[in-house]
């Protein structure tokens, strides 16, 4: 799950890391409001910036400077509602704008292959690390932290000395990069980036200091350990949340939309994705990846319907139930009462083995549904129907 990044700075807050003040408004007016405080506590300009969960929000022109409260008040006017990369604005963050020395990269993640949290850091801050990634790749430092003794000073001194840090921001450094595995921990996040990491310029009662903040932060959670975290699945942005996605996790359904035109509605994660690999040998492509767990009542079956029937690239629609805790009968009952309900009409064929599939077999049969006695039957019926229909489609 991703969140926004007020919500990932308040996480990052908990583990002390150095993160500038900010609040979030969603009109124009509140961000005057608050724009106007943070003025009167000294900023001499305040950073807007577009609340969406996507990056490169800089490159377009999401995040902006004021130097009054009437300019946020026009520049937040002008970024909410704005379309970021598909997405609309619905609010935005105002913090007073920091004066950046320099900007570095510090992110961790969840490596799985190292099975350990990894923290990488780059002194081309700023850019979205993809990039640096692709043209730089030996920017990139890294250090794993040990899954017991956790990330060490050392490691954390030896990536500050690789960026060219040194001095006091060494210190700060060992600092934000503890607590920066200590928020994947916290939280089980599996990606926590601050991007820029900054040395930014205050003015102090002894003129300039220097030091090492948070400008922005991005992090995702785990969705298998969210239900550790109550508190955190609050976090959980409904504005940009597809509906797809939301009736999917409402119904126990995984759920991934992908670019074919059969329809998958299977039981079990690796039978789902047999059953894909079965339909791309047959000459088709999968519409999707569906696992409707096991037990499915008719319920579920519906609803796995209704975000198949969706996407209007599905042409034909490819069941395949090996019937274990789940019952074939029970799932051909909810086959059965979807079509009944289901707005378009779509070819499908159906493949239920195990428990219950003889009392299946009759009620299909009953119903006048297409059925296939193995996959690789089911999955060339699927294939021909979804190409007899794209050829009468045009
Ligand atoms: P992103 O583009 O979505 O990654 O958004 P960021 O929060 O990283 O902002 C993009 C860029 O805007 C940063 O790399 C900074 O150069 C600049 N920026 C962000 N906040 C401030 C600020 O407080 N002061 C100044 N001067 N620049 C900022
Ligand atoms: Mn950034």
């Amino acid at each position: 799950m991703k969140i926004q990044e007020a919500d990932a700075k308040s996480l990052l807050a908990a583990q002390g890391l150095p993160v500038p003040p900010w609040a979030v408004a969603r009109t124009a007016a509140d961000a005057r409001t608050v724009a106007e405080r943070f003025l009167a506590d000294g900023a001499s300009h305040v950073v807007i910036k577009a609340q969406v969960l996507v990056g490169g929000r800089g490159k377009a022109g999401g995040v902006k400077l004021a130097g009054s409260a009437a300019e946020a008040e026009e520049i937040a006017g002008r970024i909410l509602g704005m379309d970021i990369k598909g997405i609309t604005v619905r609010k935005v963050l105002v913090g007073p704008a920091a004066v950046i020395v320099k900007e570095f990269y510090l992110g961790a993640i969840l490596d799985r292959a190292s099975r350990r949290i990894v923290l990488m850091a780059s002194a081309e801050g700023g850019v979205e690390i993809e990039e640096v990634a692709k043209v730089t790749p030996e920017a990139i430092h890294r250090v794993a932290a040990h899954p017991l003794l956790g990330l060490l000073d050392w490691q954390a001194r030896e990536l500050a000395f690789a960026v060219g840090l040194a001095g006091p921001h060494l210190r700060d450094f060992v600092k934000i990069s503890r607590g920066i595995v200590a928020t994947m921990r916290a939280n089980d996040a599996d990606l926590v980036e601050v991007n820029p990491l900054a040395i930014i310029r205050e003015s102090g009662p002894e003129g300039y200091v220097e030091r090492l903040v948070c400008l922005d932060a991005k992090v995702t959670l785990d969705d298998s350990a969210l239900p550790r975290h109550p508190d955190l699945e609050k976090l959980r942005d409904l504005d940009e949340e597809d509906p797809a996605d939301a009736e999917a996790r409402h119904y126990d359904i995984s759920f991934i939309h992908l670019d074919g035109s059969i329809g998958c509605m299977v039981n079990g994660a690796g039978l789902a994705m047999t059953t894909m690999d079965l339909v791309k040998r047959a000459g088709g492509a999968p519409a999707n990846f569906l696992d409707i767990g096991g037990g499915a009542k008719a319920d579920r079956v519906s609803a796995a319907m209704r975000l198949i029937l969706a996407d209007p690239k599905v042409r034909a629609i490819l069941v395949n139930i090996f019937g274990g805790i789940t019952r074939g009968d029970e799932v051909a009952r909810g086959l059965i009462d979807a079509r009944a309900r289901q707005e378009r009409d779509v070819p499908m064929v159906v493949r239920i083995v195990g428990t219950n599939a003889e009392e299946a077999a009759r009620l299909l049969h009953e119903a006048a549904f297409e059925t296939a006695a193995t996959l690789d039957e089911a999955a060339a019926k699927a294939v021909a129907a979804a190409q007899q229909a794209t050829g009468d489609a045009a």
